[in-house]
């Protein structure tokens, strides 16, 4: 059984550690199935409910003590479906981008920020092409996304600018597919 020791930016990445989080009561909502997932490297990526704080759902993208590749998920029934799936996809593309077996940027960097914003833009397209999601779905995500930064301390302006990145995406022509190959060659893998 794995803990989550740190919650992501947004409390959706555990890349990043948030700060003290105020206890809130919760609605509690359906955890949803979890989308398909397979690494840069064509490794199947594995989803797995692990305790975490109460009341803020996160994921976390990484390797096990096995070297598998997983997906942890913690609070989830905390959050809207919708948020849900958006952590789903968005913890999948740092395995989809090769960002999992890299070394770990310097917190808040550019390199990391960037990281984390290419995760944003995978994770709404694929809602968008696979799930079918429209402007209504993209607002359910996006204000659940600003409830859990602004719970967390993030200043307004990280919060505003993380959102004009997902809208911007979502009015992308582009899919998924293409920005990961992008990133990937960027990267030479
Ligand atoms: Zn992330």
């Amino acid at each position: 059984m794995h803990r989550l020791t740190a919650v992501s930016l947004a409390a959706v990445c555990a890349w990043m550690t948030g700060g003290g989080f105020p206890a809130a009561a919760q609605d509690t909502f359906a955890v949803v199935d979890p989308p398909a997932c397979t690494s840069n490297t064509g490794e199947p990526v594995a989803f797995e409910a692990v305790e975490g704080r109460s009341g803020l759902a996160a994921g976390m993208a990484r390797r096990d003590g096995e070297g598998r590749r997983v997906v942890l998920r913690s609070g989830f029934s905390a959050a809207p479906p919708a948020f849900q799936q958006f952590i789903d996809r968005h913890e999948c593309a740092h395995h989809q981008t090769g960002d999992v077996d890299m070394p770990h940027p310097p917190r808040n960097g550019p390199e990391h920020l960037m990281n984390e914003a290419v995760a944003d833009c995978i994770a709404i397209l694929r809602l968008r092409d696979e799930e079918g999601y429209d402007e209504a779905r993209l607002k359910e995500v996006t204000a659940a996304l600003a409830a859990d930064m602004a719970r967390i301390g993030f200043p307004e302006i990280s919060v505003s600018s993380r959102i004009r990145n997902i809208e911007g995406c979502f009015a992308k022509t582009g899919d998924a597919a293409q920005l990961i190959a992008a990133r990937l060659q960027e990267r030479g893998l």
